[in-house]
């Protein structure tokens, strides 16, 4: 396949939190390569500031709304202006996630309700909502953001295992579902990315203690998902479907 089956012009691109971390860099990607972007969290400000700087110097076009992924009328309103606003949404990456740590004896039903609505539910729910018209073009690209943490795990990540891990029988199950439309669903798992969910919840000893974990020995830059992201929502990934690619710097084979 020549280079430009990674072209993206025509397409629009819905990314959950993609205001900041691995979903804005995702968003950037998705821009510079023709896409239009819509992108959402639960912060206007942010969502602002961050549209500008996806969209900076590509041409694109781009929206945003705030949606809390925990709140299921948020989920389904979101779907709702994104069509509206938009026309179209050809690929979804459902990258807006949660880690909320608790030794399995003492996580309390409100914290595993909420990691499992956003990390898990509403991503059922976005995708149940935007399949239908992207049946109607017999096209779309839909990604799930897993993590290493749905293979192995750590002290504390109950619930935030269970539900990396349930996306990938997720994607599974939806690729076969989708794959007579053409639509292809698949997840990326990564590894240690320096953003602000790990950065608030791990010690110094912790951060190095990834680092030295992985082949290469350091943390992934949000950018080193722009090639997987782009693999994954243009027809250069078009025979790829009900896949987990893992981009860990080498960490789970360690
Ligand atoms: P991040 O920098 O904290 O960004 C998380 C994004 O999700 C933000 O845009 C955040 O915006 C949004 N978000 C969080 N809770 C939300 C909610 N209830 N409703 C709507 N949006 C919400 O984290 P990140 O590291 O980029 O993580 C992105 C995804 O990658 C997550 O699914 C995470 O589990 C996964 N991941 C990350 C790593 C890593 O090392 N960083 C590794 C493996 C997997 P608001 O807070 O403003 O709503």
């Amino acid at each position: 396949m020549a280079l430009n089956g990674f072209n993206l012009n025509g397409k629009v691109a819905l990314v959950t939190g993609g205001s900041k971390g691995l979903g804005k860099a995702m968003a950037r990607a998705l821009a510079e390569a023709g896409a239009d972007l819509f992108i959402s969290s639960r912060h206007e400000n942010e969502l602002r500031a961050a549209l500008d700087e996806v969209l900076s110097g590509t041409g694109r076009k781009g929206r945003y709304a705030v949606a809390d992924m925990s709140r299921r009328d948020d989920v389904t309103r979101l779907a709702k202006t994104v069509l509206e606003q938009m026309g179209r949404v050809d690929i979804l990456v459902n990258n807006a996630g949660t880690n909320r740590p608790q030794s399995i004896d003492q996580i309390s039903d409100e914290v595993w309700d909420n990691v499992v609505q956003i990390n898990l539910t509403s991503v059922m729910a976005l995708t149940r909502a935007l399949v239908p018209q992207m049946k109607e073009r017999r096209w779309g690209r839909i990604i799930h953001i897993s993590s290493v943490m749905g293979f192995l795990s750590k002290e504390k990540r109950n619930v935030y295992s269970a539900t990396k891990a349930a996306l990938l029988g997720l994607a599974r199950a939806s690729a076969v579902d989708l794959g007579p439309f053409g639509i292809t669903v698949n997840c990326i798992a990564p590894g240690p990315f320096l953003t602000d969910l790990p950065g608030t919840l791990l010690s110094d000893a912790e951060k190095k203690a990834f680092a030295d974990h992985t082949a290469l020995g350091r943390w992934g830059e949000p950018n080193e998902l722009a090639g997987p992201i782009l693999l994954l929502a243009s027809d250069a990934g078009s025979y790829i479907t009900g896949q987990t690619l893992i981009v860990d710097g080498g960490f789970v084979v360690r």
